[in-house]
């Protein structure tokens, strides 16, 4: 897959490009990073890339004329790339639309700075606008790292194993189960022995437990109106008859009306 960046700041794509997964897959061909400066596609000595707003207020607008030159020379080098301008007032970016994301040809991230870009360079050249969020950051090239980092990692063949995303949070509507490795007790907390037995099947159900015990009480909004499977609602149900069992028993036992502390 291929990713053009256009910026006025296009050495900030080095922190992707050298580290990590990003680089192993830049090396082995799955992918290409490149940054395109839009000062190159500027006029005049100064390469001026913004100016005042039309109708004053604080702040500059990005120019129209050297950002889509930018955009025009990224489409030239990869005609079949979907043109993104990251933006708060954008789609919001999920798991999903990454995965929606990772099976396109390309993409050109095209970055904000200052109050934003001129209108018409929207209204002309850009497929869509994408959001990492409700809050606003002063340029669009962290938010396009934060999108092909999340964007390369589903491509095949970049993560170790094919399956290695299939299991993250988000990619169904579960979080992921609790990790552990080395050593088996760490400041006097164990492992938890079941995940030492050996026993994959069991390995299996306790993950997907774990899963929805994090689910429950991290995130309970991702079960909300989803099509869970039989083998889940089951571990659901268990779980309703011990919490009437717990407040049943106490029935027997009587209301605790004294407070613990
Ligand atoms: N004045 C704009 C507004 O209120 O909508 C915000 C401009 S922001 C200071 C400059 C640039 O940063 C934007 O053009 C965009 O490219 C990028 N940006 C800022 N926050 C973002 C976010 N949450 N998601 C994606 N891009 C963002």
């Amino acid at each position: 897959m291929i990713f053009h960046a256009v910026t006025i700041f296009p050495d900030m794509f080095n922190m992707l490009r050298e580290h990590g997964i990003v680089r192993k897959a830049i090396e082995q061909d799955k992918i290409s990073v490149s940054a395109i400066n839009i000062r190159d596609f500027a006029e005049g000595k100064h390469k001026v890339t913004d100016d005042r707003p039309y109708g004053g207020g604080y702040g500059m607008v990005m120019k129209p004329e050297p950002l889509i030159r930018a955009i025009r020379y990224a489409k030239s080098l990869s005609p079949l790339s979907r043109t993104v301008l990251l933006s708060p007032q954008g789609i919001p970016f999920d798991q999903k639309k990454a995965y929606e994301l990772a099976s396109l040809n390309g993409l050109i991230l095209v970055c904000g700075r200052y109050e934003g870009v001129d209108e018409r360079v929207c209204s002309d050249l850009i497929d869509f606008e994408i959001s990492i969020g409700d809050y606003v950051l002063t340029g669009g090239e962290l938010p396009a790292m934060v999108m092909m980092d999340a964007v390369i990692r589903l491509i095949p063949g970049v993560l170790g194993g094919e399956g290695s995303s299939e299991n993250d949070s988000f990619s169904a509507y579960l979080l992921e189960h609790p990790h552990y490795t080395r050593p088996p007790v760490f400041e006097g907390e164990a492992v938890p022995d079941l995940l030492l037995s050996g026993n994959h099947k069991k390995i299996e159900e306790w993950r997907l437990e774990t899963s929805l015990i994090r689910t429950f009480l991290k995130r309970r909004d991702l079960l909300y109106n989803k099509k869970l499977r039989t083998n889940e609602i089951e571990i659901l149900k268990k779980w309703c008859l011990d919490i009437e069992k717990i407040i049943s028993a106490q029935s027997v036992h009587g209301a605790d009306t004294l407070s613990r502390d």
